[in-house]
């Protein structure tokens, strides 16, 4: 018989009071069904102001394998993942959504793809139902941007939803930055990958904590941790600007010296003060979003503070 191998299973929770039990207990009785695995959950309680802790304690009494990291407030839940990953002792690795949208089931099928030799199984969404229009429509919209400017590309319709190897999770504790993009991250590590397809299931009980606004925030540190196309693009959109203005300037001379000073040109006027002002007002926005994520950066703080482990 081959030895035990240790899956730690990354739970980040966030008002989360209803699913526990019923996620603990689908979990459980597909675990059973996998040979020679042993797991240990990794619940990170994001600062939550429901009875989520109360439940998780309650829970740990029929649950040993249950370890609690009770963090000081709310954080996300990208540093939520960042502070399992650097719990988890596992020889395997799968972060999962306490809300049983990613389907336990899969955790099998994962296991099966590791011991064929992938370092990272993802599991690929093969319809994104179970999401609204916009954000089905923003998400295809985001990964074509991201992975038209940044590099390296990021594999559309996964979430943080996978297996990952212990050499990869090594990785990804290794990298020192603070703005943690974990989708960016993960794909940035590499190594030998693979696709499971899965359809998502609705959220088993409580309410999605995220909103469009923290999406498109979210899609913003996407794009910006990644690449500085947004940045440099700038000085392409200037010269071509510059161009345009040199030969308006060359058109207006001719004019001028040809034909007499003409008086009328209100209207190309403004078009061309109030078209400049927004370019130069999206240049200095776009710097500002990376001198800003410069700023935090530098200030070096951890990514999360840790209240109480249990
Ligand atoms: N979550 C978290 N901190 C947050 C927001 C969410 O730990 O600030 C957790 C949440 O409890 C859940 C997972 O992240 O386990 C996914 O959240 P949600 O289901 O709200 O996101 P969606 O599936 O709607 O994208
Ligand atoms: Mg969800």
């Amino acid at each position: 018989m081959a030895e035990n191998k240790l899956l730690s299973l990354i739970v980040p929770v966030y008002n989360e009071e209803h699913v526990l039990s019923m996620f603990m207990k689908r979990v459980a009785e597909v675990l059973k069904t996998i040979p020679d695995i042993q797991a240990e959950y990794i619940f990170i309680n994001d600062g939550s102001t429901d009875r989520t802790l109360e439940n998780l304690i309650a829970l740990k009494a029929t649950y040993p394998q249950i370890k609690i990291i009770d963090f000081s407030r709310n954080f996300g839940k990208e540093a939520a993942l960042t502070a399992g990953l650097q719990h988890a002792k596992g020889d395997i690795t799968i972060p999962i959504d306490v809300d049983l949208q990613d389907p336990p089931e899969l955790i099998a099928e994962m296991v099966v793809k590791w011991r064929e030799g992938f370092d990272v199984v993802l599991a690929h969404r093969s319809n994104r139902d179970s999401d609204s229009f916009l954000k089905r429509f923003s998400a295809k919209w985001f990964y074509k941007l991201h992975n038209k400017i940044s590099s390296p590309p990021m594999p559309d319709n996964v979430g943080d939803y996978r297996l990952m190897s212990r050499q990869v999770v090594d990785a990804l504790n290794s990298l020192p930055e603070s703005t943690r993009f974990m989708k960016g991250l993960f794909a940035w590590v590499g190594f030998k990958s693979t696709q499971i397809e899965y359809v998502r299931e609705e959220r088993a009980a409580g309410e999605s904590k995220f909103n469009g606004w923290k999406l498109w925030n979210f899609a913003l540190e996407g794009l910006t941790s990644f690449g500085t196309v947004p940045l440099r693009i700038w000085t392409y959109v200037g010269i071509l600007v510059a161009g345009i203005s040199f030969i308006l300037t060359l058109k207006i001379l001719i004019q001028v010296l040809f034909m007499g000073i003409d008086v009328p040109g209100y209207a190309s006027l403004m078009v061309a003060v109030t078209f400049l002002g927004g370019l130069q007002l999206i240049g200095i926005g776009t710097l500002g979003e990376y001198l800003g994520r410069t700023y935090m950066e530098s200030k070096n703080r951890p990514v999360f503070i840790i209240r109480e482990i249990l």
